[in-house]
């Protein structure tokens, strides 16, 4: 591990500085993903910035309905929050589906949205690749790509991303709140990561001298039946094969909205628009589901090991779909 010099920020500008100060600096908060690059020599920050004094805590309802989280709130403590419990269940399901408690102690909002991919071989810095060392080539794509995703990727990079959480931001609606040198702006989270194309080390549209404050969830569907559905190799800590986030509002057994988002399948956190297209208007039944799981996968392109995704991905959405219709109100 290469050492580091070690900062704490007391105030936002002080933050941005440090940044613009040291472009290989790195933020830390709850450091679940940054400590265990670091030791591995995959990230090598010259500066760790501690911004856990700044505040950026706090769930805060909104005059138009929205919710605003801050940055800093962790995992454990948005998953047990009384309105998102009530008003967006699928988000409590989907952080309860990662990771393991003593991990959603530590881990930060922003910090989920952030993090790095579970590919070994971005892991393993004898290995090529593009996303760790852009230009070195891709070990993943003909080596073992069992866990890689099927959507999403290109002859650069194939790797999935890893949150669960990020599934229900993507299927909720979502914005998320920067902070940088010129102030505040917002981007919708769907623009936010990137898809690889030909470069795939360039993973979000966060500017260098930039940070995640907040995040705004758009209002809650009402009524709402919600299901996340996770498969894994193993029943806990574990990262996602396919998992499947579902919201139905159904009238007299008519589907009037629909939200549909996939994980453990894809390069990025994944809507399906197509899919929820289909299901609008439709009779809530095993018809419309199996058509929108067909539409949502319909572009998948496998690799010579995760042939099996497609059809796991087809199945967590369908038994999501029903899910959510058995548990609607
Ligand atoms: Fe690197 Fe992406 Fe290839 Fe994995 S799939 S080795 S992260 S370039």
């Amino acid at each position: 591990m290469k050492p580091f010099a070690f900062s704490r920020a007391d105030s936002l500008e002080t933050a941005v500085e440090y940044r613009q100060a040291e472009p290989n600096s790195a933020f830390v908060a709850g450091g679940t993903t940054l400590l265990d690059l670091t030791k591995l020599d995959v990230m090598r920050p010259s500066r760790v910035i501690d911004i856990n004094a700044l505040p950026l805590e706090g769930i805060e309802r909104l005059g138009d309905d929205r919710l605003r989280i801050g940055a800093l709130v962790t995992n454990a403590e948005l998953a047990r929050h009384p309105a998102v419990r009530e008003d967006y269940p699928l988000l409590a399901r989907a952080i309860l589906a990662g990771a393991s408690t003593q991990v959603r102690n530590m881990a930060t909002t922003a910090g989920n949205i952030m993090q790095r991919t579970r590919c070994p071989y971005f892991r393993d810095v004898a290995a090529a690749c593009n996303k760790r060392q852009p230009g070195s080539g891709c070990d993943a794509i003909g080596g073992i790509n069992r866990m890689h995703a099927v959507l999403g990727g290109s002859e650069a990079c194939v790797a999935v991303h890893p949150s669960d959480m990020c599934v229900a931001l993507a299927a909720i609606g979502t914005t998320l709140t920067l902070h940088g040198p010129q102030g505040e702006r917002e981007i919708d989270f769907a623009d936010f990561h990137r898809l690889p194309g030909t470069t795939p080390h360039l993973e979000h549209m966060l500017g260098d001298d930039e940070l995640i404050v907040a995040i705004t969830l758009d209002p809650p569907l009402r009524p709402l039946g919600t299901a996340y559905l996770k498969l894994r190799d193993r029943a806990s800590y574990e990262f996602a094969l396919a998992s499947a986030g579902a919201m139905l509002s159904l009238d007299d057994g008519m589907i009037g909205e629909a939200r549909l988002a996939l994980g453990g399948v894809a390069t990025r956190p994944w809507r399906c628009h197509e899919a929820e297209a289909l299901l609008v208007g439709r009779r809530a039944e095993e018809a419309a589901f199996t058509q929108a799981a067909d539409a949502a996968l319909a572009e998948a392109q496998p690799l010579s090991h995760n042939a099996f995704k497609v059809v796991l991905a087809r199945q967590a959405i369908v038994r999501a779909l029903r899910d959510a219709r058995e548990g609607h109100p």
